[in-house]
């Protein structure tokens, strides 16, 4: 597996770099919303420390990845009133990871209503604020 290159887009955002819809912060997670959602509030969660995805993660970096990705898909199932939630997480090319920077994609669903393929349509940035501020501040309470 190739090792982990800090120049990719969540690196970024996590330096400040480039922007985010930022919906929960702390000094080892930051959980942003996705701007070309499957659903809508399709939020990813990613370790501030560096890992290209879930096989070079430290054990520790993960448990409390997952732990804050359990709190953040509550929040969305609230704000969203969804039907049910997506937990997605892929490892490598051929798995479907197309950024390498570790990160679980939390979708809220719809019954009924089928995913959009991933990366296809850029969200509204309104739309995006508005659904971040909402879902930051279920997370704050
Ligand atoms: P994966 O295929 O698991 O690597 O997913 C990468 C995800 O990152 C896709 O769902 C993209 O829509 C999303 N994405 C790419 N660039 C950005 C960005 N600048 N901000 C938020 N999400 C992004």
């Amino acid at each position: 597996m190739p090792s982990y290159d800090a120049n990719n887009v969540f690196a970024k955002i996590l330096r400040g770099e480039f922007s985010a819809y930022k919906v929960y912060e702390d000094d080892k997670v930051l959980a942003f919303l996705d701007i070309m959602p499957q659903a809508a509030g399709h939020t990813l969660v990613v370790p501030k420390a560096a890992a290209r995805n879930f096989l070079d993660v430290e054990p520790d970096d993960l448990a409390y990845l997952i732990k804050i990705t359990q709190k953040i898909a509550k929040a969305a199932n609230s704000v969203f009133a969804a039907d049910g939630i997506n937990i997605f997480q892929f490892n490598e090319p051929a798995a479907g990871q197309t950024v390498f920077h570790l990160h679980f994609h939390v979708i809220p669903r719809k019954e009924g209503v089928p995913l959009k393929p991933p990366a296809s349509v850029r969200e509204d940035p309104a739309i995006l604020a508005d659904q971040a501020a909402r879902l930051a501040a279920a997370l704050k309470t």
